[in-house]
């Protein structure tokens, strides 16, 4: 896919757009509800369909596929769903699952080499590209585990463009909309010199595998709620001054990661031994240390690592 047309506020210049975000497609939220027009951009000959294989994009020798013209509408006719994403420019493009099929009829039935996660691919994709594979992945996973309603057990089918699903059942009907799980990410600093950053062995990662504090927020919580929690219940650390740093839609297959700096009330670490099997406090010397080493601070692609790099360029 060549490069996409931003559609972001370009005015906010402070706010930094991490992997997998961006308004690099105009959603047209009006067009959801237009069945006509998204019939007719559906044929139209500029419209471009995005095939995705079980959260995997489809991919050729340049990266993830966009179909027009015939072949789109091959892949169309045997996808279970075919979401409308928005518009780029004036082109249309629309994701479709070939989810239903074997991997190899879906790879033969796009055109292409394989089926790839989007995940592996980000450092080789322009950015708008990834965000918008991100975007499909995401929206058609939802269609996939939304197939019946939650209060009544009937079929629930897709409208509005692939961003709703309807409830069959008679008296019942209720609208059913893509859920989304935030969840809190924190880089906790020391309360007293010299400045360090509290780090965290989580259940599953391998010997000295540190990253930063994280969680998902509960019924009822606000954000900050979340981090205080959080910090508490898996370090045993209290926290204060918790400050929004920005935030991540993360797909896969339903996060949005909201990163937060806090300050810790006390030194003392008291891991929760499920989650966090050991935390410690790093300096910057340490990490830097570490990076030179070769151990990466974070997914080059996660608000893991953007807080982290931002906190070693302070001094
Ligand atoms: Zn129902």
């Amino acid at each position: 896919m060549g490069p996409l047309t931003w559609h972001g506020d370009a005015v906010n210049t402070a706010e930094r757009v991490l992997a997998y975000g961006g308004g690099w497609l105009d959603r047209a939220g009006e067009l959801r509800t237009d069945p006509a027009r998204l019939s007719a951009l559906l044929t139209d000959a500029t419209t471009v369909v995005l095939p995705l294989w079980r959260d995997r994009c489809l991919v050729d020798g340049n990266g993830p596929v966009r179909l027009t013209a015939e072949r789109a509408s091959l892949v169309r006719s045997a996808a279970g769903e075919t979401v409308f994403l928005g518009l780029d420019g004036d082109a249309a493009v629309f994701a479709a699952d070939l989810s239903a099929l074997s991997e190899q009829s879906a790879v033969e039935m796009a055109g292409v080499a394989r089926a790839v996660d989007v995940r592996a691919l980000v450092g080789r994709l322009e950015p708008g590209e990834a965000a918008v594979q991100a975007y499909a992945r995401g929206l058609l996973h939802w269609h996939r585990q939304q197939r019946y309603c939650g209060a009544c057990g009937a079929p629930a089918v897709a409208g509005g463009g692939g961003h709703v699903r309807t409830c069959t059942g008679g008296e019942c009907g209720r609208l059913l909309f893509p859920r989304i799980e935030p969840a809190i990410i924190v880089l906790v600093e020391a309360p007293d010199r010299p400045e360090r950053c509290l780090l965290a062995r989580h259940a599953g990662a391998p010997e000295g595998s540190y990253s930063t504090l994280a969680g998902f927020v509960e019924v009822g919580e606000s954000l900050e709620d979340a981090v205080r929690r959080e910090m508490a219940e898996e370090a045993g650390v209290p926290v204060t001054d918790v400050t929004y740093q920005g935030s991540q839609g993360w797909p896969f297959p339903a996060g949005l990661m909201v990163g937060f700096r806090a300050t810790a009330m006390s030194e003392e670490i008291r891991v929760d031994g499920v989650e966090l099997l050991e935390a410690r406090w790093f300096t910057r010397a340490e990490l830097r240390e570490r990076v030179a080493e070769g151990r990466p601070l974070g997914r080059v692609d996660s608000i893991d690592h953007q807080l982290l790099h931002d906190w070693l360029a302070e001094d």
